[in-house]
């Protein structure tokens, strides 16, 4: 079959499909790899997994369950030891109390987030996406056929929405809000008291839900003392969304296992959602993922201290740069660095660096780094840079980047 004919073999692409195209990620990563295989030494800091193996012990579990026959379809959104063993984290971890009702488990918590989406948006519902964010939220609202509202937050807040963002932007049409803490791309965590704020705020607009999507809980720096909205706020339990995953705590990336708690409802409509779709997450990475939840966690704490010196040797290598400017991010792995101080320079070929997809491609045509602009994320003139690679490459980035960025004129 001549996949380059789509038109003649009668293809047509859906229209909910018409506002998504393919990531700007994805291109900068095909085009890193691309320049790799033609011989170049590129380092990439384009992607958003931990460059950690998963451990032994959940990799052992996961033949354990193979072998012990655990191959076959699941109850619909997880089998009931896993949705134990999420019981277990979220009272051990965020001291709430879900029955195994109020839990739900997916191939991985963007399918929780399209689960949810799907589950309850009607053409034209709004969705409150502060920005920069995680840029699947956008294209999600959009095949589910809501409206993404688009609420920018400013940097001296570490990117974070405060009470007046939200004021200024809802509107009786909004159905959900979403929170992500700590950030992608930013790496900003909310505090207990910027979240009491924020309650305060959403307890004037009772029909808005609260979708938390807590996936970096776990790597967090210097002490941050990580809270969730619904721990914070238990009054608005009855429309929040808690949503976590095994995939950055424990390098399980693969496996695809997401979940969250929430009110039995949309706990409900979810598996609607999930019983056309997928089916259920795969067996063996259920088990899995109980070993993960359930085993030891020291090794989660060990990593995030890795994650951590390399956070601050990024942070080094950036500062030393003049022109570009960053915030020492509270959690996740990523570095959303600003880059206005070049934006007006053309380099010595006359490449005009006047968009953040622009100053990436230099980035990567001269000085072989692979990073992801910010105008994927809702924000420019910022880049980000996924620091879940060794210490070595990420030394050697800062210095590309450094000279890459003086040789512009
Ligand atoms: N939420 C955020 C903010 C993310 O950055 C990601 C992955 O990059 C996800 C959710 C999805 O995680 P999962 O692998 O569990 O689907």
């Amino acid at each position: 079959m001549n996949i380059q004919t789509p038109v003649a073999a009668g293809f047509r692409r859906a229209e909910r499909l018409a506002a998504i195209g393919v990531s700007e990620i994805l291109k900068i990563t095909a085009e890193a790899a691309a320049r790799r295989r033609a011989g170049h030494p590129v380092i990439s800091l384009g992607t958003g997994e931990p460059d950690f193996d998963t451990p032994q012990h959940i990799k052992d579990a996961a033949v354990a369950a193979i072998h012990a026959g655990a191959t076959k379809y699941t109850t619909l959104d997880g089998s009931s030891d896993l949705k134990e063993a999420i019981r277990g984290k979220f009272r051990r971890d965020n001291h709430l109390a879900f029955g195994l009702d109020e839990i739900t488990c997916a191939s991985g918590a963007k399918q929780i987030i399209y689960n949810a989406l799907m589950a309850t948006l009607d053409p034209g519902d709004q969705v409150i996406i502060p920005a920069p964010y995680w840029t699947s939220y956008v294209d999600i609202v959009t095949i589910c056929g809501g409206q993404p509202v688009i609420c920018s937050c400013s940097e001296a807040n570490h990117f974070k929405l405060r009470p007046e963002d939200l004021a200024r932007i809802v509107t009786p049409r909004a159905r959900w809000l979403i929170l992500n803490s700590p950030g992608n791309p930013s790496g900003g965590a909310y505090t207990e008291s910027e979240l009491r704020n924020l309650a305060g705020e959403l307890g004037r607009h009772p029909r808005l839900w609260v979708l938390s999507d807590d996936i970096y809980e776990h790597i967090v720096y210097d002490d941050f003392a990580f809270t969730t909205l619904a721990e914070v706020a238990p009054q608005l339990g009855a429309r929040l969304l808690t949503v976590n995953g095994v995939s950055k705590a424990y390098a399980m990336t693969g496996w695809r296992i997401g979940f969250a708690g929430g009110p039995r409802a949309l706990i409900q409509a979810m598996a609607i959602v999930q019983s056309q779709s997928t089916s259920c997450p795969s067996s063996v990475s259920q088990a899995a993922a109980i070993a993960a939840l359930t085993g030891p966690q020291d090794i989660v704490r060990e990593r995030t201290q890795a994650f951590q010196r390399r956070r601050d040797l990024v942070i080094d290598g950036l500062s030393r740069i003049p022109g570009l400017s960053c915030r020492r991010p509270a959690g996740a792995f990523y570095i959303f660095a600003g880059y206005a101080g070049v934006l007006d320079r053309v380099t010595r070929q006359s490449e005009a660096v006047a968009s953040d997809d622009a100053f990436c491609r230099y980035l990567l045509n001269h000085a072989n780094v692979a990073v992801v602009p910010g105008s994927c994320f809702g924000a420019s003139p910022y880049f980000r840079i996924s620091y879940a690679a060794s210490d070595d490459d990420l030394r050697e980035a800062c210095k590309r980047i450094g000279s890459a960025v003086a040789a512009l004129n």
